[in-house]
């Protein structure tokens, strides 16, 4: 029984005194590893460890050719350059997986804002989960997630799951001592941090905050949960392992190649071949760590967390971080309407009585002020706020408009027993002892009027349904949502008020003819669709992606809402469009397959409709999204592709989803569509860019062990190139802005393999070119003797004679140039732009120039540590514009393209 007391809470003195007193309600996180224990973790990798060894060699036969055979200083260069190299990739690569890192922990900090309804100073009012104190008084609702430990002050039918902490996933909560379990793991009338309402509401005072409750002893930081095999990282995986596979074969023939050239060119001597030998393994070795995409992963987690710094900016809160690249593969989005497509800024627009009389009016009023679940915040009086249900916090506000106050009226009248509303019900009710009549108690029920109807025996005054049913009509068809009232009045003494669930029994006896509610009136609310969402359903349907409405409301309203966001055309959409819950359940398994992709609107629906409607989808091969707030939605939510769970609603909601839309507007989810999409072409670009230079580095090193001695590149200049190819591109390609354009293409198929044909194309045709002007250039590096790049253009002294550093230094420069221009290419691939347009790609444009200046001061500065000799102005700018003929091509060949295009 709900003992009418009012609580006042605590003042603003008395929360600063506990803050200070108890501290605030934030859990301290677990101590992660140090910086530098997580960067030693990055050193255990193989290949980087292999080469570590190799270059303690190095280390070695340097130190032996410096004091046993008296070599110059310089013959250190190369180990050193070896190990700043290695620094400096894994370095690199720790510092941006670092960043990404950080961009995840947003979700706790989100988490420890999340709104808590709470009583201060004599008024209920919304703060953070962070601000709670101990002493604060909580009110809990369905759905909520609890937010500190404390004492039960009022339980209605109270329902918690428990699993987190003791794995009860339904603990019966009470403050009725009678119902107290001895064995439960904690008592009955106390609530704990984290567990969360499945069903009823209630309110307690707080007890213990953030490290000192049961949740916080067990703490364990919650985190993005990146471990889900996505079809993206599965392909991305099997890609790996091929090129690995590649790579390996290629490093053994090199090695191969290499000591057939040693045998053919040298005569026998221990020292040198080891040597030798301990130089051509670090160079296979340094071809396996170029050749292995290591930036791979890192592109996918830089991409993930780019998209979900800037997706969170867009109000989507990523939860799941394969849901960022799952909502690209998107085709079809269930969604909601109170909220997601409309404002959900209830009103109470229109306002039907059945009778005149003045009980009845009474009796209307004190219903809506009683039977509600709803608070307002009057922090300020002119601009009340509804807090919790928005269609009870509606009829609250009206109340208010109509002079009434709700806390007055809650007041006077005593509460026996109370069922909340729910999607399946359709209804709540509330028993009370009246204050509007004598020694009377009142059953007021409020709902869906089609399920109230059934159980009323009786219209209040002179009104007929038919006339009702009209009213409903004309209301439904101007999208508002209607709800029907109705009361039920008893005696004092009857025995029904003795029983333990009285409104249960009484709802069970209710037939609608000898025994029944008398129907006392009927309220429109509208709630405007938002501004944005016929553009954003729009731009979705352009887009390939299908949208249908599941909405608890009436076929009426649905259809209403449908036409105004561009979903419904009277003159296109028949009756198999749109079809009830109660009709969706009758239909078999084969008839829904038959008929489910051209459902637009399922109304009147139940949570377990929309979890059916996920799953036939997915048997239609269907990439599903579905939006969910209530915590019935839980299930459909987690049996999605994506489940999205809006900003205001449950946290059972929340939790089962992958995305959370803070804004809970569609036009949200339709951005959260275009990121996905260019997020999988961000990952596209990054491995057609790599795998280009994967083709050329691997070709050309192998080609170079059989035609001489020398290796085309060392082992440090590879390295920089590997430091290009996987770190700075997966910087510059995984973190470029999205692109309305990828609105425009169809879906992707989920299961199309991620180098698609054009990649494929571009790879081997550009890679192959790339490798052919290389082994050009190689063979009249090797044979005849270059001073000048201009040299190039008019050979004439003509030398068996391998390459000097300066002649290396033009090959190691082209190369880089080549693949720098290149990159370019791999930024325009599929925007059908031309690739200077670099609107938004700042941090492309800023690495492209770092690559361009680190490449000027390796060969300038990079002497014996490089194997390089500084090249002219001249030269630089000879080979800057001779290369960039790379781009020029591309250039001309999306222009041609588009063209064609155009003209198809
Ligand atoms: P939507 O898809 O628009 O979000 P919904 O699935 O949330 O809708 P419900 O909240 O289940 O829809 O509402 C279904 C019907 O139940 C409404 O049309 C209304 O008549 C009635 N109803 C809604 N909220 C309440 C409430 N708090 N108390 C009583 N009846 C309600």
């Amino acid at each position: 029984m709900k003992p009418n007391k009012t609580y006042t809470g605590l003042s603003d003195r008395e929360v600063t005194e506990s803050r200070l007193k108890y501290g605030e309600n934030i859990i301290t996180p677990p101590k992660k590893d140090t910086l530098w224990k997580r960067f030693f973790t990055k050193l255990e990798d193989p290949l980087i460890a292999i080469l570590i060894i190799a270059g303690v060699f190095s280390t070695g036969i340097s130190l032996y050719e410096y004091f046993g055979m008296h070599g110059e200083k310089s013959v250190f260069f190369e180990p050193m350059g070896i190990f700043i190299a290695i620094f400096l990739a894994t370095g690199m690569a720790f510092f941006f997986e670092e960043k990404a890192n950080k961009a995840f922990s947003i979700l706790n900090k989100i988490n420890d804002d999340d709104p808590v309804e709470v009583i201060r100073n004599g008024n209920t009012t919304k703060v953070a989960k962070k601000d709670i104190v101990v002493g604060d008084i909580v009110l809990l609702n369905t759905g909520a997630e609890i937010p500190a430990d404390g004492e039960l002050l009022e339980a209605i039918a109270l329902n918690v799951d428990e699993s987190t902490l003791t794995g009860e996933p339904i603990c019966h909560k009470s403050v009725n001592p009678d119902d107290f379990d001895s064995d439960a793991t904690f008592p009955t009338n106390h609530v704990l941090r984290g567990t969360k309402v499945m069903e009823g509401h209630g309110m307690f005072k707080v007890d213990r905050v953030g490290d000192n409750t049961e949740n916080g002893k067990v703490f364990v930081a919650t985190q993005i949960d990146n471990n889900v095999k996505t079809p993206l990282t599965e392909q991305l995986n099997k890609l790996s392992k091929l090129i690995t596979i590649g790579s390996y074969v290629i490093a053994a023939l090199i090695l191969i190649g290499r000591m057939v050239m040693y045998f053919v060119s040298f005569d026998f001597s221990w020292i040198y071949f080891l040597q030798y030998l301990l130089t051509s393994i670090m160079i296979c070795v340094t071809l396996i760590v170029v050749a292995v995409p290591e930036g791979l992963p890192m592109a996918v987690t830089l991409s993930l967390a780019y998209s979900m710094r800037r997706m969170f900016k867009n109000n989507n809160l990523v939860r799941k971080m394969h849901a960022c690249e799952t909502m690209g593969a998107t085709t079809v989005i269930c969604t909601d309407k109170t909220g997601t497509l409309t404002q959900n800024q209830m009103r109470v627009n229109k306002v039907y009585k059945c009778s005149n009389d003045n009980i009845i009016n009474k009796c209307f009023i004190e219903g809506i002020a009683v039977n509600t679940t709803a608070e307002l915040d009057l922090t300020e009086p002119k601009r009340p706020q509804a807090i919790g249900n928005p269609t009870e916090g509606a009829l609250l506000l009206w109340l208010k408009d109509q002079k009434e106050d709700y806390r007055l009226l809650r007041q006077e009248a005593e509460i026996i027993d109370e069922i909340p509303f729910s999607t399946e019900r359709k209804y709540m009710a509330t028993l009370v002892k009246t204050a509007c009549l004598p020694n009377k108690y009142v059953l007021y029920v409020k709902g869906a009027t089609d399920i109230i109807r059934c159980k009323c025996k009786e219209i209040a005054g002179e009104a007929k349904w038919d006339n009702i049913d009209k009213q409903l009509l004309t209301w439904q068809n101007k999208a508002m949502r209607t709800l029907g009232f109705a009361y039920y009045i008893i005696n004092e003494g009857e025995e029904i008020l003795q029983h333990n669930n009285p409104i249960e029994k009484l709802m069970a006896s209710f037939n609608g003819n000898e025994r029944g509610l008398t129907f006392i009136g009927i309220v429109a609310i509208s709630d405007p669709v938002r501004l944005d969402v016929p553009f954003a359903i729009k731009e979705c349907l352009k887009a390939g992606i299908d949208i249908k409405i599941v909405t608890g409301d009436t076929p009426g309203t649905a259809k209403e809402i449908g036409r105004e966001v561009g979903l419904w055309n009277d003159d296109v959409d028949k009756e198999n469009h749109i079809i009830t819950g109660a009709e969706f359940e009758q239909l078999t398994d084969e008839e829904l397959q038959s008929c489910v992709l051209d459902l637009k609107i399922i109304a009147r629906a139940r949570p377990m409709d929309k979890k059916r409607l996920v799953e036939a989808l997915q048997k239609c091969n269907q990439v599903v999204a579905v939006t969910g707030d209530g915590t019935n939605d839980a299930p459909a939510l987690k049996a999605a592709h994506v489940g999205l769970s809006m900003g205001d609603g449950t946290s059972v909601a929340k939790q089962a989803s992958d995305i959370t839309i803070i804004d809970n507007s569609f036009n949200s989810i339709g951005r959260a569509v275009m990121w996905g999409r260019s997020l999988y072409q961000n990952i596209q670009r990054f491995i057609l860019f790599q795998m280009t230079v994967n083709v050329a580095a691997c070709l050309i090193v192998l080609i170079g062990a059989f035609m001489g001695t020398q290796s085309p590149l060392t082992v440090t200049q590879m390295l920089w190139v590997n430091l290009i190819m996987d770190t700075f591109a997966a910087m510059a390609l995984a973190s470029l802005p999205p692109s309305k354009r990828v609105m425009e293409d169809a879906p992707r198929k989920r299961s199309a393999f991620i180098i698609s044909p054009a990649m494929k194309k571009n790879i081997f045709l550009m890679g192959g070119a790339f490798f052919l002007v290389l082994v050009a250039l190689l063979f009249v590096l090797e044979h005849y003797t270059v001073l000048h790049v201009t040299d190039l253009f008019h050979l004439s002294h003509h030398a068996d004679k391998g390459m000097t550093a300066y002649e290396l230094s033009i090959f190691f420069t082209v190369f880089v140039m080549l693949q720098f221009w290149n990159m370019f290419n791999a930024r325009a691939f599929c925007t059908g732009r031309s690739a200077f347009h670099l609107k938004g790609c700042k941090g492309f444009l800023f690495i492209a120039a770092f690559i361009l200046v680190g490449q000027i001061a390796i060969v300038q500065l990079g002497g014996d540590m490089f194997n390089v000799s500084p090249l002219s102005v001249i030269d630089w700018a000879l080979i800057i514009i001779i290369t960039s003929l790379v781009l020029w091509l591309g250039e001309g060949i999306r222009f041609i393209t588009k063209w064609i295009y155009k003209c198809i």
